[in-house]
This record gives structure tokens, C-alpha cells and sequence, in this order.
């Protein structure tokens, strides 16, 4: 298959995908090997939109838990968002790709600000927009803002890059015999609480029938594949109500 079943996608990246091996921060060869990925469905004309993570920065719950507030823990995890959306954009810009980023907390020396129209006609001249600061918002995560964002922009679907195939019925890394599904309905998910993104965000993509792709990020050419119509990963549909 050489041409793109989508035309525009809404791609999150999580931040722990930027961490590597390291386990924090930002690995450069995972960096540049990311931004060959994206680089490379830019070239097929597709459209694409990022929202980017920040857990392997700063998380809000994470530092909640050891007594900070929580509101202003989720501010700081919302600013390592937007270091990672700047390591891409540099990342992405070094490949020739045209990019722009917006964040949903004001900070115009760094980036727009988000304006869903403006972050359309990007999109529509290819530019690749990357979604930086979540939904602007404490108490949501970054999986909340992809679906926002990409129903805001109507993208086709969300494709969910994490480093595992796609969903099982157990963790396949503690249980080996651990089965994939290739495809299930957001209800499923919700009820059975399957840790694909947290309940707002699977609830967003139900109520407003938007599909979502999760698939293995770090398997080079995987992209590629998901946005070519290649059945690798697990396909969570809307539908089966
Ligand atoms: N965050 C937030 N509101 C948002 C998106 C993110 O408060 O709309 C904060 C939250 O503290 C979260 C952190 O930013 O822990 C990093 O985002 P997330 O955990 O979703 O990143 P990922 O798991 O994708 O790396």
C-alpha cells in the first residue's frame, strides 16, 4: 500500500515514549526517530496534529500525592507538555518539516496560542500542528486534550502511539499469555476499566464517535502503517452501544 487511508489524524505521544531507555526527560535518539516517523506520513500528504504528553517531565497526580496542590502540580505538568512540544518542533524543523505549536496557556514567545481555526488552515497548508499545554485545564490529561483537539479540527481518528502492540485483557509485560484484542467497542473499554486513557477522554471519543487507533509507537514504520489502513494495534470503535 503506498497511499494514506486518512487525511488528517490526530497523533498523541506520550511522554514516557520520549523518555527511552532513560526512563526521564527526553532521549534525543528517540527524539529524532519520532520525528522520522511523523516526517515520513507528512510526505504522504496526510494531515497531522500531535498532542504531546509530559509524564516523562512532571505529573500532577504524581507530585499531588506527596502533598503538593493539586491544581498547581497540574499547571507544572502542563509546562513539561510544552518543553516536549518544542524538543519536537526543533526535531521535526531540523527534517524540513513546517510545523507550528499551540499552546492552551498563553506564553507568545514561545508559541501561538491555541486558536482551532488558525490551527486548521496549518493544517490544510501542511503544517504539522503540534498541541502543547493539554486542554489549558488542571485536573484533565493530555489523552483529554487529544480528543478535544481532534474533534475540534475534525480529524478522522486518533491514533494513540504507547509502547506496547495495542490493548490486551492483562498487562502483557506481567502476563505473558495476556491476549490482544484487534478490536473493541469504548463501552467495553470503560466497563471493563481497561488502561487505555482515562474515562473523560474514552467517554469524549464515544459520545462523539470518534475512533481511536492504539498501537506500538516504537516499532519503526508503525505510523506509517496505522495511517495506511494496515491492521496492526487495536481499533476502539464507537459503535456496539
Ligand atoms: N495536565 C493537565 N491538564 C491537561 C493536560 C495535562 O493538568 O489538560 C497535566 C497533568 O498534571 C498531567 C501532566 O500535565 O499529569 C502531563 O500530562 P499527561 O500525564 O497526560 O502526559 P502523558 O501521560 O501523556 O505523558
Amino acid at each position: 500500500m503506498s497511499s494514506a487511508k486518512y487525511q488528517r489524524i490526530l497523533l498523541k505521544v506520550s511522554g514516557e515514549i520520549l523518555a527511552g531507555e532513560q526512563g526521564y526527560g527526553i532521549q534525543p535518539s528517540v527524539l529524532e526517530g519520532l520525528a522520522d516517523e511523523i516526517a515520513d506520513v507528512v510526505s504522504l500528504g496526510v494531515e497531522v496534529a500531535i498532542v504531546i504528553g509530559g509524564g516523562n517531565i512532571f505529573r500532577g497526580i504524581a507530585a499531588s500525592a506527596t502533598g503538593m496542590e493539586r491544581a498547581s502540580a497540574d499547571y507544572m505538568g502542563m509546562l513539561a507538555t510544552v518543553l516536549n512540544a518544542l524538543a519536537l518542533q526543533n526535531a521535526l524543523e531540523r527534517k524540513g518539516v513546517m510545523t507550528r505549536v499551540q499552546s492552551a496557556i498563553e506564553m507568545r514567545q514561545l508559541a501561538e496560542g491555541y486558536i482551532r481555526r488558525r490551527a486548521i488552515r496549518h493544517l490544510e497548508k501542511k503544517r504539522v500542528v503540534i498541541f502543547a499545554a493539554g486542554t489549558g485545564n488542571p485536573y484533565f490529561s493530555t489523552d483529554t486534550a487529544a480528543a478535544l483537539r481532534a474533534m475540534e479540527i475534525g480529524a478522522e481518528v486518533i491514533m494513540k502511539g504507547t509502547k506496547v502492540d495495542g490493548i490486551y485483557d492483562a498487562d502483557p509485560l506481567t502476563t505473558p499469555s495476556a491476549k490482544k484484542f484487534t478490536e473493541l467497542p469504548f463501552l467495553f473499554v470503560l466497563n471493563h476499566n481497561l488502561k487505555v486513557m482515562d474515562s473523560t477522554a474514552i467517554s469524549l471519543c464515544m459520545d462523539n464517535n470518534l475512533p481511536l487507533i492504539v498501537f506500538n509507537l516504537k516499532e519503526k514504520g508503525n505510523l506509517r502503517r496505522v495511517v495506511q489502513g494496515e491492521k496492526i494495534g487495536t481499533l476502539v470503535t464507537p459503535g456496539g452501544r
